[in-house]
């Protein structure tokens, strides 16, 4: 703690991996004996660099830019770019830390990193964002390769931002290097399903969750959480299963929509004309914008929290408890406080942690490194049916494991676990390094 002063999120995301891996550290001593938990917490190499750039009005411009390349046991590091005007290396390092794990879960060949920016890209025009991610690259290019460190997209980075990337490192290294980036246009080398693949596979992640109770996802009332690339294609897929989704939110507030949001209109205003959510309302009768209002505080039976850290805490939780809910699906990274996670185990809830459910866009991330490598392209229905089973293996060796382990039905348990051997068997493979 001392070493990682003040990174209050990468305590909590370390705490609640360490507090359930006792069990396999009691039936493997060598882990100890090799420090494989030390290790595993102290990234391999943090990057901390300047962004100077300069704006529409000519003024110059300093953002701060990071990469943490926390753990290359199973394969280059691999994780997205965030820039939000949140982010410190404290955020940086617990999404990179989770990172590790979910990428052991998905059973490719990827080890863990993050990175991202203080920069908000809200309210900047396309060639602010273009000026400021040719001066992120410009310093970022010599750390990244397709063999060694594979960043993707993240919250306010998505195809636009990886486009602008992937033009300036084509540039500084004349090298067409389709597998240095993912999250691509399916146009120059993206995979497709990939823009799909986390909302997708949190809602296949669920229903998996549901079957073991042998429920179904027609019909459920559903709220999902923010109006990014992971909550838009959650809501799609869950309104294919004909689940009936009622929220949705951004940072200003929450739509309530209770005919079913139409998602349409969504994709218009945040893919095409990167609107506020509250616009909403002014393309569809019926519906109410709740100007910062609590969207767990609308009953549903299946929640989906898809916008950003620990944004449902105990009291939320116990309200969607009171409400009738069945269970939770995480499209975002650690969206839900310990005290959360703990009122819905308690409950009985099937919570499915983000480091499970939302490892669908990763692993689809690695399905488009995969069709780089052989210069191929997969086509929708195919891409899709892998992500599907990727997505049924982790549940299963989430559940599998749980049980093995004395605690059934412990998603949270299930996957450290799996995540945990994976990297750690590769560790002491490879002696003290
Ligand atoms: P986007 O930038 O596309 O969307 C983020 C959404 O969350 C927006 O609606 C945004 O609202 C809202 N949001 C962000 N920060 C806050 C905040 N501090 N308070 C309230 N709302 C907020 O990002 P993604 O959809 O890609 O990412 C969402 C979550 O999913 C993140 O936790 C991310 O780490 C996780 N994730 C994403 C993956 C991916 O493939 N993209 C893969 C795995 C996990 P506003 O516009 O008002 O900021």
């Amino acid at each position: 703690i001392k070493r990682n002063q003040g990174e209050h999120e990468f305590h909590q995301a370390v705490k609640e991996v360490i507090e359930t891996l006792e069990p396999v550290l009691r039936k493997h001593p060598e882990y100890a004996d090799h420090k494989i938990i030390e290790r595993i917490c102290e990234p391999e190499r943090q990057i901390i660099f300047r962004v100077p750039w300069v704006d529409d009005k000519g003024e110059v411009q300093i953002n701060r830019g990071f990469r943490v390349e926390f753990n290359s046991a199973l394969g280059p590091y691999k994780g997205g770019l965030r820039f939000h005007p949140s982010v410190t290396l404290g955020t940086i390092k617990f999404l990179g830390f989770e990172q590790i794990f979910k990428n052991a879960l998905t059973g490719l060949p990827i080890g863990g990193g993050k990175g991202g920016s203080d920069f908000d890209p809200k309210g900047k025009s396309d060639a602010e964002v273009m000026r400021f991610v040719q001066s992120f690259i410009l310093e970022l290019y010599r750390h990244i390769g397709e063999h060694t460190d594979v960043p993707a997209g993240d919250i306010g980075v998505g195809a636009r931002e990886i486009g602008y990337m992937f033009g300036q490192y084509k540039r500084i290294t004349n090298r067409y290097e389709s597998g240095v980036l993912t999250g691509k246009s399916p146009a120059w080398g993206g995979a497709l399903v990939r823009k799909e693949a986390t909302g997708y596979g949190a809602v296949f992640f669920l229903e998996e969750m549901l079957k073991t109770r042998g429920i179904g996802l027609e019909g459920k009332t559903c709220v999902v959480s923010g109006s990014g690339n992971v909550a838009i294609y959650a809501i799609e897929k869950l309104q294919q299963y004909g689940a009936k989704v009622v929220a949705c939110s951004d940072s200003n507030g929450v739509i309530y929509d209770p005919a079913g949001i139409d998602l349409e209109i969504v994709k218009q205003l945040k893919e095409v004309e990167r609107k506020r959510i509250s616009d909403y309302v002014k393309l569809r009768g019926g519906a109410t914008f709740i100007e910062n209002g609590n969207i767990w505080d609308i009953p549903c039976e299946l929640a989906l929290p898809c916008a950003t850290q620990n944004e449902l805490d105990g009291g939320d939780a116990q309200t969607l408890v009171k409400n009738g809910l069945l269970a939770v699906s995480e499209g975002a990274n650690m969206p839900s406080t310990p005290e959360a996670i703990k009122v819905f185990q308690d409950a009985g809830i099937a919570y499915g942690l983000g480091k499970a459910a939302n490892a669908g866009g990763v692993a689809t991330s690695a399905l488009e490194m995969q069709q780089n490598a052989s210069r191929d392209s997969w086509s929708f229905e195919y891409s899709e049916e892998r992500l599907k089973v990727i997505m049924q293996n982790i549940h299963q060796n989430c559940y599998d494991t749980a049980e093995e382990y004395g605690s059934k039905g412990n998603y949270v348990l299930g996957a450290n676990i799996v995540g945990f051997r994976r990297v750690a068997e590769a560790m002491l493979a490879f002696g003290v390094v």
